[in-house]
């Protein structure tokens, strides 16, 4: 799975659902807090708009009693007021609160002011009718109506109440005729002068109040928290479906991220979650890592297509899965092949014999076709590494398994557990080794079959260790291939030879070629040739004197890429060889294709006491091909004179091997080769 993509379903993994259903009900609760107090601060709108309205009708009152053109007579007193639901009553009052005219459901019947705020009404209905004697006229906008003293005028329901619009013209009409008709909502929001004869001057005119929430404010702050509620319901469902949606791509991503698309079980990473809580939950029983292998499966590919193979590696998982403890062992398809086990272990010999019979179980399930599994095992005394070294160190044992057919299980071990730890210790000190020059160059001579004299030389590296002392090649060159750290070592072993050459050089020395290694990481880069020449020609060097040895892997990677290369580095001047030519991957294809001045045979075809004919015809049939193509023969770790004499009666032209030399310092060379090397 690409990296930006499986982070990005991590991410989604990591989402945790709970937090967004907690902030949910905060909102719901919130919410519901907000609505309660919007409801109130409503209401009091409602309850200060009436009190305006009270205000106003008081000074309006006022006004009205001062200006009224019926006019403070001697005995004549008008009120003024709109009709309005929350009116209880009104009245006029003389100067000791002796109610000289009132109207309202009630009579006023208490000459405090203060109880007339305390009257008990019906909250929906409010009568107006003329209560006193003397109380003749009650006039709508201005036309006047004689009225009888306790006639009663019109009933206000305030229920009903809602219409401004009244035809004042019409209601007259019908207060003429039978007032008791009158409704309600057809006079209210209506101004009414009462006009009271009477000999009371002074006093005062009262209108009682009561707050009340007719049905209009109830309906209509309904409407609002129906409103509220239906937005808030709305973002409620957004955020409902959200979670569940947020659920939904949860499981699916999890899914993703954790699923084998082959076996439908668990992936990698499942396995390293799961196999890391168990081991976690069990601290104190022992587990084994198993890698279990099925050898050759890119042949298997090759062979039956990737359906098949596919299939085949779904059934291995379910039989593997049959054998496993539930909850307690887990396991999953890796790579191509490679199955990871976590299995417990009781003892040694009887997790051996699981694996065993596991492995003999799993080759019986196809018939037809004999499969081949290895397997390598770390025991998990005490879960103290995490669960992808454990695979790693397993995979590693495995590693040790060099034939395919034999079906092996190799056990980690402290060899493996020794030389990881070195691998460890290169990788923490090769940096500074490099700084403080411990890598040196020493140089194997390759002498002429001819005149047994020196016609060349290989630049081979050692690590003057502070405390290890002279470490071999072998024991860093591989670490250094897998970290990359041989591109570095390489430049400085191309610098090396030229800095050495142009020293020689200057010294009058005559110069014989000397090859340096050049790793197949460096084939990563296309600019490669251009930077080995950059380097040389820093030292002003001729360029045929620097030897660049290719081996035969570097020939698998890319062959275009490869061939661009070599070709480039010769049209530079360097001559070219291909090292170990015929160790492994042997190729005469190779040698076709890519235009190589050198051929350097491997020592594995002169190992052994006697080659035999068939070697013999082998090597001298490859010399003869080489030279047809125009290469030269170089042979290398030649031990033996009759391998001498061979070599020289077929016509190879350089021999590198102990019998001549093996590799020295430079000083040593120098001292050595010195008669040769003056020009
Ligand atoms: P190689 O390039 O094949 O080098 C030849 C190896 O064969 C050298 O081993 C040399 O000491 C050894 N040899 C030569 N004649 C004989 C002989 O007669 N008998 C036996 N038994 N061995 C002989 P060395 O120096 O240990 O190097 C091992 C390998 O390490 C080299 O194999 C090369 O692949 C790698 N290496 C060494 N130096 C460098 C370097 O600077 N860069 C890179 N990339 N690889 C290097
Ligand atoms: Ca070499
Ligand atoms: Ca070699």
């Amino acid at each position: 799975m690409n990296k930006q993509k499986e982070r990005k379903i991590r991410r989604i993994t990591k989402i945790r659902i709970w937090p967004r259903v907690l902030g949910a009900l905060c909102v719901f609760l919130l919410f519901h807090v907000l609505l309660v107090a919007l409801v109130l601060a409503y209401a009091s709108s409602v309850a200060s708009s009436k009190i305006e309205n009270m205000m106003s009708d008081c000074s309006e009152v006022a006004d009205y009693m001062d200006s009224f053109e019926y006019g403070l007579n001697d005995n004549r007193f008008g009120g003024l007021m709109q009709i309005r639901p929350e009116i209880v009553s009104a009245g006029y009052l003389d100067e000791d609160y002796n109610v000289v005219s009132s109207f309202g459901k009630k009579s006023v019947d208490t000459t405090e002011y203060a109880h007339l705020a305390n009257i008990e009404n019906d909250l929906l209905d409010a009568n107006v009718y003329v209560e006193k004697a003397g109380a003749h006229f009650f006039s709508f906008d201005g036309a006047d109506i004689e009225m009888k003293s306790e006639q009663l005028l019109f009933d206000i329901t305030v229920s009903e109440v809602n219409n401004d619009d009244a035809d004042w013209f019409n209601i007259l009409e019908l207060a003429r005729k039978s007032p008791k008709e009158l409704r309600s909502r057809e006079l209210l929001g209506t101004n009414v002068i009462f006009v009271f004869e009477n000999d009371v001057k002074d006093g005062y005119s009262v209108i009682v109040y009561r707050f009340r929430f007719v049905p209009m404010d109830f309906i209509s702050m309904l409407i609002f928290v129906i409103a509220l509620m239906a937005v808030f319901l709305l973002l409620m469902l957004y955020q409902l479906f959200s979670i569940i949606r947020l659920f939904m791509d949860k499981r699916t991503a999890y899914d993703a991220l954790y699923t084998d698309m082959v076996t439908g079980g668990g992936n990698e990473l499942s396995f390293y979650k799961d196999a890391e809580k168990i081991l976690r939950k069990n601290k104190n029983t022992p587990y084994a890592m198993v890698h279990l292998r099925l050898e050759k499966h890119k042949g298997l590919l090759a062979c039956y297509g990737v359906k098949w193979v596919e299939e085949l590696d779904e059934m291995i998982y379910e039989t593997i899965n049959k054998t496993l403890k539930k909850r307690k062992e887990v396991h999953a398809r890796m790579n191509n092949g490679d199955f990871a086990v976590l299995m417990r272990y009781e003892d040694s010999s009887k997790l051996n014999d699981r694996v065993r019979s596991l492995m003999n179980s799993l080759s019986a399930e196809i018939v037809d076709q004999k499969l081949f599994f290895s397997a390598g095992i770390c025991p998990v005394l005490y879960y103290k590494d995490d669960v992808k070294s454990l695979y790693n160190n397993a995979s590693l044992a495995r590693s040790y398994v060099k034939d395919e057919n034999a079906e092996e299980i190799k056990w980690y071990n402290k060899e493996i557990e020794d030389e990881q730890l070195w691998e460890r210790k290169v990788e923490g000190e090769m940096e500074n080794a490099m700084q403080t020059g411990q890598f040196e160059m020493f140089l194997q001579p390759k002498y002429t079959t001819g005149g047994e004299v020196l016609g060349g030389a290989e630049a081979l590296v050692r690590w003057r260790h502070p405390q290890d002392g002279l470490i071999p090649p072998g024991k860093f060159i591989p670490i250094f291939e897998k970290n990359g750290f041989i591109l570095k070592l390489d430049d400085y072993m191309i610098t090396e030879v030229a800095k050495t050459q142009a020293k020689w050089l200057s010294e009058g020395k005559k110069l014989v070629p000397i090859s340096v290694n050049v790793s197949r990481a460096h084939f990563m880069k296309k600019d490669i040739a251009e930077h080995i020449r950059d380097i040389v020609d820093r030292y002003n060097v001729p360029h045929e004197v620097v030897e660049l040895e290719l081996t035969e892997s570097a020939f698998f990677d890319d062959k275009k890429t490869l061939i661009d290369v070599v070709r480039k580095m010769r049209e530079y001047g360097f001559p070219v060889s291909m090292d170990d030519f015929g160790s492994g991957y042997s190729s005469l294809n190779s040698l076709k294709e890519i235009p190589l001045d050198v051929l350097k045979l491997d020592a594995e075809f002169f190992r052994g006491e006697d080659v035999g004919d068939r070697g013999r015809l082998i090597v001298s049939e490859i010399i003869e091909l080489a030279k047809t193509l125009g290469m030269h023969i170089v042979a290398e770790g030649i031990e033996t004179r009759t391998q001498v004499d061979f070599l020289k009666d077929l016509e190879c032209d350089l021999i590198q091997g102990y019998i001549f030399a093996k590799p020295m310092p430079i000083n040593e060379f120098e001292t050595k080769h010195l008669n040769t090397l003056m020009a």
